[in-house]
């Protein structure tokens, strides 16, 4: 392919507010264009590396026995009402504008496939015979996203591979279940991309067991808990820690102590000349009435230096929590927001919640229920319950940098992207939509399901994040838009033309996606181009080196030149591609 002949508009301006490496170079590269918001045309360099993971995706996909289909973006939003999902999803699900009772307004834009492939199997898959049965599609997801940002790692439109397994029991699950890991754990390594599997939480989706794919950067909006020893890796969202071991001074007196216009953990700390893990925070929230139970307020108990994980607290009432307003605060503990207390309540009426490392504290502190006072030592058990009725003690904090993982292992935080998940659904949609086969004997049973989603874009923008440097892109060779580069260094001179072209037509020829630089421009701004899109290696073509007899070969990672007759340069362009390839 010659440059002139292509569409590489390449740019030196910077988009305002990038942060996201990605994000500036796929924009400077000519690779993407923002139309609006979280929305994005990919430019024809950008489209040949999202064809590349495509095709990695799909080679795998059916190596690993899915077998592909093609779904609709356009649902009946009945089939999500069937499952209840309009309310789960919110504003992530986009609906057609109509007037009342056209089909418009009776149309959502599919921002993930459950619900249409489980009609498909409650149509198709009706006996065990048929099973397991796995089912993928690629295709355009839609998602009202309220925060699109960083370029193509989070729009409100974007490329998913999502893929469905069906099988009789959940020991068929497993199976399927570690066959799509296995698959995702070779895309990522044929991408280039160093990924973490890690231990997920299931989110709206629902369901027993998930893993979800990182690549550790920056640029990540999710946090990941690994242990040192690589023994332990979770989301933040459901990382675990060990507990904290119970102390053993013997339960002083509570005592009220005055703290003027202290509201806030350091002020108090400061007054009482204590630290934060001395404290105990309460927070106070209310699970809105729903159709099985009447709104209810729940106390929330943590250690003064943890954070409530609302992930996990919501999962310890059962239900979904809000933090309460100022007035149901102020009416249950009769004082300002900042001086609740748990002590000196009945619990049954209000739910209470504690963390496992509250019950681990004696005389601690806490607000007194009374405004500019607290109070010291609160114990556990003898001040609030930690048991009966009413009472949970679960782990609902967010584990810090430091905690040790139950193995003792220190646990460190890294930011991390998102590029795919693994969810074992169990029978979750086959329920709700009336999925099921008939087992050997003849009786219904629902199908068990799994579902696997993998973001195209992600992975492309989570590989420029992992592999580049100050000057552009160093693209790993098996999803460059081009694996070689030939660069004529004086297009105008005939023989530097003639063993350039030569180089191209043979490259081409062996199979290779070779970019051929004809532009009549300065030397620097073709290095300067070269190096932004990042084709990870370099043929210069120049009279200089002609003349004795050579071109340059660069790779495109490395800082080294070397001089090489051009036979030899075709030789080593195609081993190089041949081995990275292979894995090599
Ligand atoms: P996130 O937590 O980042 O919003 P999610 O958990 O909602 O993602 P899934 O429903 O699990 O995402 O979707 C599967 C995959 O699709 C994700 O692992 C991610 O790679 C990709 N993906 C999800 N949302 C977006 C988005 N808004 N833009 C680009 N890719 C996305
Ligand atoms: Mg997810």
């Amino acid at each position: 392919m010659l440059w002139t002949d292509f569409f590489i508009p390449t740019t030196k301006e910077t988009p305002k507010d990038a942060t996201a490496a990605s994000h500036v170079l796929m924009v400077r590269a000519g690779m993407i264009r923002q139309l609006a918001a979280g929305i994005y045309s990919y430019l024809p360099l950008g489209y040949r590396t999202l064809r590349k993971v495509e095709t990695i995706v799909r080679e795998e996909m059916n190596a690993a026995g899915a077998i592909e289909l093609h779904l609709p973006v356009l649902h009946p939003i009945s089939i999500w009402e069937e499952t209840g999902r309009v309310a789960a999803m919110g504003d992530v699900l986009l609906r057609l504008a109509g007037p009342d009772g056209d089909w418009r307004s009776q149309t959502v834009l599919g921002p993930t496939h459950e619900e249409v492939i489980t009609d498909i199997a409650r149509a198709y898959l009706k006996s065990y015979k048929q099973l397991p049965t796995n089912l993928y599609q690629i295709q355009h997801k839609f998602r009202g996203e309220a925060r699109p940002k960083s370029g193509v790692l989070r729009t409100r439109e974007f490329l998913m591979k999502d893929a469905y397994s069906f099988d009789v029991d959940l020991d068929g699950l497993d199976r399927s279940y570690q066959k799509m890991y296995d698959a995702y754990c070779r895309i990522y390594s044929r991408c280039g991309l160093p990924y973490a599997a890690v231990e997920a939480d299931s989110g709206a989706i629902g369901g027993d067991a998930s893993h979800e794919f990182m690549v550790l950067t920056d640029a990540g909006e999710d946090f990941v808990a690994l242990s040192e020893d690589g023994s332990y890796a979770a989301n933040v969202e459901r990382a675990t820690c060990r507990a904290a071991e119970a102390e053993s001074d013997p339960p002083a007196d509570l005592a009220e102590v005055h703290t003027p216009g202290a509201g806030k953990i350091d002020e108090v700390c400061r007054l009482l000349k204590v630290t934060p893990d001395r404290m105990i925070k309460t927070l106070i929230y209310v699970a809105p009435a729903t159709a099985d139970a009447p709104a209810t307020t729940v106390v929330a108990l943590v250690r003064g230096d943890h954070e409530v994980n609302e992930i996990k607290l919501d999962k310890a009432a059962g239900r979904s929590l809000e933090l309460a307003p100022p007035k149901v605060i102020e009416e249950l503990t009769g004082a300002a927001v900042g001086y609740a207390g748990p002590q000196g309540r009945d619990y049954g009426a209000v739910r209470l919640i504690v963390d496992r490392d509250v019950t681990a504290l004696r005389n601690a502190c806490s607000g007194a229920n009374r405004t500019d006072y607290h109070v010291t030592n609160v114990n556990p058990g003898r001040d609030f319950p930690v048991s009966g009725d009413g009472v949970t003690v679960a782990d609902i904090r967010n584990v810090r940098d430091g905690d040790l993982a139950e193995n003792g292992s220190p646990i460190r935080l890294r930011k991390a992207i998102e590029v795919g998940h693994v969810f074992k659904l169990g029978t979750k949609y086959s329920e709700a939509l009336g999925a099921s086969y008939l087992d050997a004997n003849g009786k219904a049973r629902p199908l068990m399901m799994g579902c696997y989603g993998i973001g195209l874009n992600r992975i492309v923008a989570a590989a420029i994040e992992a592999h580049h440097d100050d000057n552009g892109i160093c693209w790993p060779v098996t999803i460059a838009p081009f694996e070689v580069l030939v660069v004529a260094l004086d297009p105008r001179d005939a023989e530097v033309m003639q063993v350039a072209t030569t180089l191209h037509d043979q490259l081409a020829a062996a199979g290779i996606d070779v970019l051929f630089d004809d532009r009549n421009e300065r030397a620097g701004s073709k290095f300067k181009d070269a190096d932004l899109i990042g084709v990870p290696l370099r043929l210069i073509v120049g009279k200089r080196g002609l003349k004795d007899g050579n071109v340059e070969v660069s790779v495109r990672r490395e800082e080294d030149k070397r001089l090489m007759p051009a036979a030899e340069a075709l030789r080593f362009a195609v081993d190089f591609v041949g081995q990275a390839s292979a894995g090599g």
